[in-house]
């Protein structure tokens, strides 16, 4: 996610953070190359010219010059400001309705289907709501199908009427679906166009008009940089819409849009959706994405994840295991499920500050552990709980099973044993050990 961003930045950045003694030439040239990093990021020549500009003032009212660490000064000015143009605090949506009707806008493609169907699963498993998703395409029958398969995949139900032509009347007796059948949100999903046009915009305005949702959202594909933001524009114009939901920000490396959009609608981004899984929304919380920006990290972000997933009657169960010495394959692949149940795993490691930087160039993809997932596959339920018992002729059924070598299963052996060790070393009081392994 902006990696491309990151990199000028912090290039831009680097030059004050080692150094003790600042002048103005380097502060100003700092700020140039700030500017720079923003056109380049497709950020608004305006909005980046003001954005240099507040940071500039506040360098001088602060004395950046003569403050004991000018560098780090001016990086926490210049992430301040970024946090402020993306919004300062996280916006919530009103939910007060009953039903609470949700209406979503944006463009075809712009990531609005998918997102109707996270939202809905984000507020049947965080929130313990019961939502309802309704279908208003009525031009693309392709776009009511992808929406039942969605609800399928997330256990939401969906109303929808193929022989209907008209969106106000289906999203109506949607809602009162919703009443009659004990829903209490709505979330209505309608027809978009590649472009802004104005049959589209009568169309979801008069939608608008008949329903009064309690939040309208407006879904803009993130990597169409200033384009989203005039897209953003139009939609606002028409509708005066509660919130943004920028999707496919695990693809964007610019990040324009996302910095760009808050100034120019003056609305809040809500929600944004970081790849093509029912799984993959996240809260928008300006500051932790201008840390993310900045090469920060995002370990609040992280810890979060981490708790979600964290069950602890399992974590109990896990503990005796290891304290008996039985943690085995089986236990080693749940670890592994719930690692990639927390989201994409570069993502998660861009999370890790100055790690997004590291790995930038590394390739990490979702199937990080298809390898050992399955090596462990191929192992019998004997092999898995004692895999001392593994010997050549086992290792070469278990390569040919899974698709690897000899060397591959060897070394996840070699893991697997070094860490079972790690783990019974930290469980029995061990930590005292372990550091004295460690410095010698
Ligand atoms: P709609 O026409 O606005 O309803 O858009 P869709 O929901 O059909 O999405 C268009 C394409 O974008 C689909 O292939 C989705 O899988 C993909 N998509 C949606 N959101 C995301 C996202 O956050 N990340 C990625 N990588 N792809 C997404």
């Amino acid at each position: 996610m902006f990696n491309n961003l990151s990199d000028k930045l912090d290039k831009a950045l680097h030059v004050l953070k080692g150094h003790g003694s600042i002048t103005e030439v380097n502060v100003a040239e700092t700020l140039k190359e700030v500017r720079r990093a923003l056109l380049d990021a497709d950020v608004n020549f305006k909005i980046a010219k003001d954005f240099t500009v507040r940071v500039k003032d506040k360098a001088i009212g602060q004395n950046v010059l003569t403050t004991l660490q000018p560098g780090q000064l001016m990086v926490k000015i210049v992430k301040d400001e970024l946090t402020e143009l993306m919004g300062g605090d996280a916006a919530g949506i009103n939910l007060s309705g009953a039903p609470s009707v949700i209406l979503m806008s944006g463009l075809q493609g712009s990531g609005k289907t998918t997102f109707s169907g996270k939202l809905a699963n984000y507020l049947k498993t965080k929130k313990s709501k019961k939502p309802l998703l309704v279908a208003c395409d009525v031009y693309r029958p392709a776009a009511i199908d992808q929406l039942h398969i969605v609800g399928g995949q997330i256990g939401v139900e969906v109303f929808s009427d193929r022989g209907n032509t008209d969106p106000v009347a289906i999203s109506k007796a949607g809602i009162a679906h919703a009443k009659a059948n004990g829903y209490n949100v709505v979330i209505i999903d309608t027809a978009g166009r590649l472009a802004v046009d104005e049959v589209m915009m009568t169309e979801i305005s008069n939608i608008h008009k008949a329903i009064q949702p309690q939040e309208t959202l407006f879904v803009v594909d993130s990597m169409t940089g200033q384009d989203a933001v005039n897209t953003a524009k139009a939609f606002n114009d028409v509708l005066n819409f509660d919130g943004v939901i920028l999707t496919k920000l695990d693809g964007d490396t610019r990040g324009g849009a996302a910095i760009s959009i808050k100034s120019v609608v003056n609305k809040p981004i809500k929600f944004i959706g970081t790849g093509e899984k029912m799984e993959a929304i996240d809260v928008f919380y300006p500051a932790r994405m201008a840390d993310r920006i900045l090469g920060m990290g995002d370990v609040v972000s992280l810890v979060e994840r981490a708790q979600e997933q964290f069950d602890e009657e399992e974590a109990r169960k896990l503990q005796k295991k290891i304290a008996k010495n039985q943690f085995g394959f089986d236990d080693f692949l749940k670890q592994i499920q719930q690692i990639k149940k927390m989201g994409n795993m570069k993502d998660l490691m861009g999370m890790i500050p100055g790690a997004g930087k590291m790995l930038k160039d590394v390739d990490i993809d979702d199937d990080a552990f298809k390898g050992i997932e399955a090596i462990i596959h191929s192992m019998t339920p004997k092999e898995r709980t004692n895999p001392s018992i593994i010997n050549a002729s086992r290792k070469q059924r278990i390569g040919n099973g899974s698709g690897t070598s000899v060397q591959q299963v060897n070394q996840l052996l070699k893991q697997f044993d070094q860490m079972s060790k790690m783990m019974k070393m930290m469980q029995g009081g061990g930590g005292k050990k372990m550091m004295q392994m460690m410095k010698g």
